[in-house]
């Protein structure tokens, strides 16, 4: 039997009980994220601001034979942070595995874009993400295996127009990423990126209202706007998204470090 946390060939192993910390799992991408981690067996801390859409997920969770505590946590707030990360260490054991899929946008011209929206954004998409990783960094080390997941996006690497402070955010996301990566390399921790194109979450959905409101077309136009950004023509599922992050949790995935995972259809 190999020890956990010294067989090198090919990384150190899972420990046999795992925890997953998931930020904004109460709908979209961060419900689907939960559910997936749960069906791998592993148990999840399900954060977010609002407790009954929390314990909604939750109660999916545990329909599907799945662990689950409900932790309501602000991620731009560290003292909030702090709290839920030991909460949910208490509820179920420490968090070996985080996934950074707490976020906000909105759309505005780099001329009508005030410093109190710019830092909002911020708080959350990076400043919150940079926060949770080094509250839950310690019990990684400890254990010698930890796994980091954020939510980027395809505007972790490519602009959009009007969202100067949302594509800001999602590259320093991912530079936020790589950095982690190098650092704690030989530490059994990896750190990545999912970056996905639209996906059919509340966040598109007010996407498509607002190129609605501002272009005045329909908002079946403004989805197929949406959709021919893929070349799949098409918007991302969450469930997509979510299985690309369960992969990553894996120890197969040990190899695969500091990268952005595109999820987009091409
Ligand atoms: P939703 O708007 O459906 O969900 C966002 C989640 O973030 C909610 O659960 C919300 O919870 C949570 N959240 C927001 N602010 C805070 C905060 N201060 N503290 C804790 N939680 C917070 O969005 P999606 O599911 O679509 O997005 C999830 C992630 O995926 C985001 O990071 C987003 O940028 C990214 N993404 C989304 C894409 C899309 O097309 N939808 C494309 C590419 C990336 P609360 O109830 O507390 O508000």
């Amino acid at each position: 039997m190999v020890e956990h946390g010294v067989e090198h060939a090919r990384g150190p192993a899972a420990p046999g009980r795992r925890v997953a910390l998931v930020t904004g799992a109460g709908r979209g991408i961060g419900r689907a994220v939960a559910l997936r981690l749960a069906q791998e067996g592993i148990e999840v801390a399900l954060t977010g601001r609002e407790r009954p859409e929390l314990e909604a997920v939750a109660a999916e969770v545990a329909a599907a034979g799945g662990r689950c505590a409900v932790v309501t946590m602000d991620v731009t707030s560290e003292a909030s942070i702090r709290a839920g990360v030991e909460a949910a260490a208490e509820a179920l054991a420490p968090p070996l595995v985080l996934v950074n899929n707490a976020g906000v946008a909105s759309a505005s011209k780099l001329t009508d874009l005030s410093r109190e929206e710019w830092e909002r954004v911020f708080a959350v998409n990076v400043t919150g993400a940079f926060l949770a990783v080094r509250t839950c960094l310690p019990a990684m080390l400890a254990a010698g295996w930890g796994r980091i997941v954020s939510i980027g996006s395809t505007a972790s690497m490519q602009a959009y127009p009007y969202t100067a402070h949302y594509t800001a955010s999602k590259h320093a996301l991912l530079g936020l990423t790589r950095s982690i990566a190098l650092e704690y390399a030989a530490k059994g921790i990896t750190a990545n990126c999912v970056c996905p194109g639209y996906v059919d979450t509340d966040l598109t959905r007010e996407t498509i209202e607002r190129i609605v409101e501002k272009t005045g077309r329909s908002a079946e136009e403004a989805r197929r706007t949406l959709e021919a950004g893929s070349p799949q023509r098409r918007l991302m599922t969450p469930e997509e998204v979510a299985g690309a992050v369960a992969w990553l949790c894996r120890d197969e995935a040990f190899g695969v470090n500091g990268q952005a995972i595109v999820v987009n259809g091409g």
